[in-house]
């Protein structure tokens, strides 16, 4: 447990995607993280120390929350916006951490999200 708690401790910032408990249950953990999610959750679950995120928020540089459907009501994901520079080259790419808006491989290789 030490190592996990060590790396624990250099986390500034924790992003909850929605309200399931096995999601949000080791926030304790860290002592220094700012939490946030998005307003429904902050509210829905009294996360009175949480920063509450609108949807298209920019919450660091190149990081964008975007409300998006998933198994629980205010779902959000985040869009995390780079360039890799690689020999002299500049590769942008966007990636998203989409919690649970895609619940399944099988959901991905249809395109489907989670419609609950
Ligand atoms: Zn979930």
């Amino acid at each position: 447990m030490d190592g996990v708690e060590n790396r624990i401790s250099h986390i500034d910032v924790v992003f909850i995607a929605h309200g399931h408990l096995d999601h949000y249950g080791n926030l304790d953990l860290s002592e220094k993280a700012q939490g946030m999610a998005s307003r429904v959750i902050v509210e829905r679950h009294n996360f009175t120390e949480f920063v509450p995120v609108e949807d298209g928020m920019e919450i660091a540089e190149r990081v964008k929350v975007v409300y998006t459907p998933g198994d629980t009501v205010g779902h959000a994901s985040v869009v995390v916006n780079s360039v890799v520079t690689a020999g002299g080259f500049g590769i942008r790419s966007r990636i998203v951490l989409a919690g649970d808006a895609v619940i399944s491989v099988k959901y991905f290789g249809q395109r489907k999200l989670c419609d609950i």
